[in-house]
């Protein structure tokens, strides 16, 4: 069974400013990369639907839904928060990412394929219940993990998330909810200055210090992640797949490098095949420097497809 590979045009039309790091141009650099790569041909392209009211109001009160469709701008740009705005085709970008999470748990849940990666954006990890953040509208990991749960009847989903940021975002949704772990490293203290003052009891954060590299993830994910992975045996894993961790993005202070993308989805894979019979959905998140994103998205998708 292949990987899907799900995106959509519309992600390219959703820009923040001339200068903002979160622009189209990330979407181009992970396909010049799968080509490149060659992995592309072994890939299933989906065109992204848009997610419904309905699907999004899992994850959001259906009040908050409403106001991001009222405030969408027919011309110009609105900010939302001093890093996230809103153009006249960020409505449907954001509607495209969390609609590209439905249709990937329902091809990964449905058996069509074992695995899928979603290249789309707005990215989702920071917005939360209520509350757009951080470049995020939507919050496309959540829309995934609850569809998988209230449509196709699952019990147990885990969220990975290796962003260099603290999905604050997810962990506001998920907090104290028995069908959802989510397993994560960040750099802290840094942006959104959260995810260490008493963690729920469902969340496995793990805060690294700037400068930190393979060899933290290493202990990260071995000490923390995969024993609380095994002990949950979630059915589905859904990754919040950031790459600005990689030692080349300027975004933040970790040392990641391309092979530790592939290490860490080897790792979550091998408890995806012992406990999820090998299901995996994965949403991007982060990752500006176009170079080090391409390079770690193919190592990444590589693993989750089983080419390694
Ligand atoms: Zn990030």
């Amino acid at each position: 069974m292949t990987t899907a590979f799900i995106t959509h045009a519309d992600c390219l039309k959703h820009e923040m400013g001339a200068h903002h790091p979160e622009r189209p141009a990330r979407l181009s650099a992970i396909e010049d990369q799968l080509i490149a790569s060659g992995l592309a041909s072994y890939l299933t392209k989906f065109e992204a639907p848009l997610a419904s009211d309905e699907e999004l109001s899992r994850a959001h009160p259906l009040e908050y839904v409403k106001a991001i469709r009222e405030v969408a701008p027919r011309a110009g740009t609105v900010h939302l928060d001093p890093d996230t705005a809103m153009n006249p085709h960020s409505l449907n970008a954001a509607l495209r990412a969390a609609g590209a999470a439905v249709l990937a748990t329902d091809l990964v849940l449905t058996k069509k394929h074992n695995s899928a990666f979603c290249a789309v954006r707005p990215p989702g990890h920071h917005a939360c219940r209520a509350r757009p953040m951080g470049f995020c509208i939507f919050n496309n990991v959540a829309v995934a993990a609850r569809h998988a749960i209230h449509q196709h009847g699952l019990e147990r989903v885990a969220i990975i998330d290796f962003d260099v940021h603290h999905g604050n975002g997810t962990e506001d949704i998920f907090e104290g909810d028995e069908h959802v772990i989510m397993a994560s490293i960040f750099q802290h203290p840094f942006y959104p200055y959260s995810g260490t003052d008493n963690p729920a009891s469902n969340m496995f954060n793990v805060p690294l210090a700037a400068g930190s590299g393979s060899k933290e993830l290493k202990a990260a994910v071995t000490n923390t992640w995969l024993p609380a992975l095994n002990d949950f045996k979630p059915e589905l894993i859904v990754f919040s797949a950031g790459f600005d961790a990689h030692a080349e993005d300027d975004m933040a202070m970790l040392r990641f490098t391309d092979s530790d993308y592939a290490w860490v989805t080897e790792q979550v894979k091998t408890v995806a095949e012992r406990h999820a019979k090998g299901r995996m959905v994965s949403m991007l998140e982060g990752g500006y420097s176009l170079s080090a994103l391409g390079r770690s998205a193919v190592q990444h998708i590589r693993a989750l497809a089983g080419l390694n």
